[in-house]
């Protein structure tokens, strides 16, 4: 487990939380991607070593819909780089942890993502995440 990649934040509008962060973060916005497989639309800042992912559901079975529901908008996830995803997540399982079915798969902002069931976390989402340019071709 490397750094914090990303602080991932549930909102329900986009086009109100993006300026918002631009203000408080005193950077644009530098990327936008909807993640179609999650219902998602993502838009992504830096502020020096900082990144911060704002997630806005597409469709109501969205988990940032269910999310959004349940707990209001805020922190949803913390993902964590990682050099090796697969080797991660082995670790990982054999020290208990349950990955979310499905995963992993491709994610946002060219990684490769998974992430840990919340129940084994004390109710914290945690991502792994991959840059795709860093893992190996196998084929
Ligand atoms: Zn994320």
């Amino acid at each position: 487990m490397q750094k914090i990649e990303h602080i991932g934040i549930a909102v329900k509008n986009l086009e109100k939380a993006n300026p918002l962060f631009e203000k408080l973060l005193g950077t644009p916005c530098y990327k936008m991607e909807e993640v179609v497989s999650e219902g998602v639309k993502t838009a992504f800042f830096k502020n020096g070593p900082n990144k911060i992912e704002l997630l806005e559901a597409t469709s109501d079975n969205s988990p940032i819909a269910k999310f959004i529901n349940k707990k209001g908008e805020g922190v949803h996830h913390i993902a964590f780089a990682v050099d090796n995803l697969e080797e991660e997540i082995e670790r990982l399982e054999g020290e208990g942890f349950t990955i979310l079915p499905g995963f992993p798969k491709q994610g946002a902002d060219n990684k490769m993502v998974a992430f840990l069931h919340p129940k084994a976390t004390h109710g914290t989402l945690v991502e792994l995440c991959q840059d795709i340019g860093t893992i190996e071709n196998k084929t």
